[in-house]
């Protein structure tokens, strides 16, 4: 029997690759249902060869527009906040991939739990801002969160087989971004186009950015967090320019494990998809001779704050966690509209932390206040 799936941003870097290891395994996959913000021409074709028969659009225009292109087939159209929650709660779904960028992921997310679906997920900003409601929720509902990310799929298939309670810490790797090894001053000029150019991967023009401030690792690192259930000091981020290691685990014994393969993110997620089994990836695999040699190194957190800043939200708990997130996403989203300069990413996200009120447990109506306190507080400073 084939496992359906529903998709959150299928238009996006991490949604058409799901899509392409639909298409390499059409036995065992089927997508039911599937949504995206606003890219009709991309979506309508992937609506025609995958068939599903539920999507949601970004807005009630968009939905129009898309109804009369589809006029030939019989499918329900949605949009907008209820449009992502009928996606991710579709009845026919088992597993819900959260592709979709940013914290308007925690609702739907959040849905799907609800509705007992399992979680292939990469949309990391909704652990971030709500793992501490996602993860009891998800062990009450029996559900898995299987992750998406490459780093962390890396240390979920390390930590297979083994024990909690045995490791030493977790080694979470980072390529360094396209301005690895440049002082703080040296960014104080760089373009949109710098930034967006990655060493390693291609990805969206948001999570690009977040690779060029190493918020992205921050990010990672509430991910893992909430993830593996370990302490902050016990996450190590690893500066590994290459990208060939994707994540380890240390464990007490001293004993390193890890996973490596080239940086294709369909490889984890196959392995989200197919847990616990491994299937074959159509792509070339890892040759180790041409890699030839691995380095690594200590992240520069003088230059890249943003990193500790994360490190600094995560110890405050509460809604900080929140505040950084929301106050990134608004920053980045400025940076990539011109309205700010490269530095004042990290900037943005430290005064917001220090000026948005305090919530010590927020309750997920107040997760959505802190995002807007987060954006009002911004808008007041930087318009
Ligand atoms: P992307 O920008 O390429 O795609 C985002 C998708 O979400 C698109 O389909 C877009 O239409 C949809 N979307 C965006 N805003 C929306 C809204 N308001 N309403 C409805 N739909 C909306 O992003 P991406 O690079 O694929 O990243 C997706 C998530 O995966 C992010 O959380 C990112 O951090 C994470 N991730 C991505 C990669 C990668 O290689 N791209 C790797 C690891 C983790
Ligand atoms: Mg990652």
């Amino acid at each position: 029997m084939s496992q359906k799936i529903a998709i959150l941003g299928s238009t996006g870097s991490i949604g058409t690759q799901t899509l392409d290891i639909v298409s390499q395994n059409p036995e065992d996959l089927q997508v039911v249902a599937m949504s995206c913000g606003s890219n009709l021409d991309l979506f309508e074709t992937q609506i025609r060869k995958y068939k599903p028969s539920l999507v949601s659009v970004g807005t009630e225009d968009l939905a129009k527009d898309l109804k009369t292109r589809l006029s030939d087939i019989d499918i329900q159209i949605q949009y907008g906040m209820d449009g992502l929650i009928a996606v991710a709660t579709s009845a026919d779904a088992d597993t819900v991939v959260t592709a979709i960028v940013g914290m308007v992921g925690v609702q739907p997310t959040i849905a799907a739990i609800k509705a007992g679906k399992n979680i292939a997920l990469a949309n990391k900003e909704t652990l971030v801002t709500a793992g501490h409601i996602i993860m009891p929720l998800a062990k009450e509902k029996g559900v898995s969160i299987l992750p998406v990310d490459s780093e962390h799929s890396a240390i979920f298939q390390s930590l297979n087989g083994e024990r909690q309670n045995q490791i030493s810490k977790i080694l979470l790797t980072a390529s360094g971004g396209p301005f690895r090894g440049r002082s703080y001053e040296e960014l104080e000029n760089v373009t949109i186009e710098d930034a967006l150019k990655h060493p390693n991967w291609s990805m969206g023009a948001k999570i690009t950015i977040d690779s060029a401030t190493m918020i992205n690792k921050g990010l990672e690192v509430m991910e893992a967090k909430w993830l593996f259930g370990v302490n902050l000091n016990q996450i190590e981020v690893v500066v590994h320019p290459q990208s060939v290691l994707h994540s380890a685990v240390e464990f007490m014994d001293g004993a390193i494990i890890g996973q490596m393969g080239t940086p294709d993110m369909r490889l984890p997620i196959l392995y989200a998809l197919f847990y616990p089994n491994r299937k074959t990836l159509y792509a070339e695999p890892l040759d180790l001779f041409k890699v030839g040699t691995l380095t690594f190194e200590k992240p520069d957190l003088e230059t890249f704050y943003g990193l500790s800043l994360a490190y600094d939200a995560m110890d405050a708990g509460g809604n900080v966690p929140t505040v950084f997130n929301a106050a990134n996403e608004r920053a980045v989203a400025k940076f990539l509209h011109n309205k700010i300069k490269f530095l004042e990413i990290p900037e943005i996200v430290s005064e917001a932390m220090m000026n948005v009120d305090f919530i010590s447990n927020p309750t997920i109506e107040q997760v959505l206040e802190t995002e807007q306190m987060t954006y009002d507080f911004i808008e007041s400073r930087w318009q």
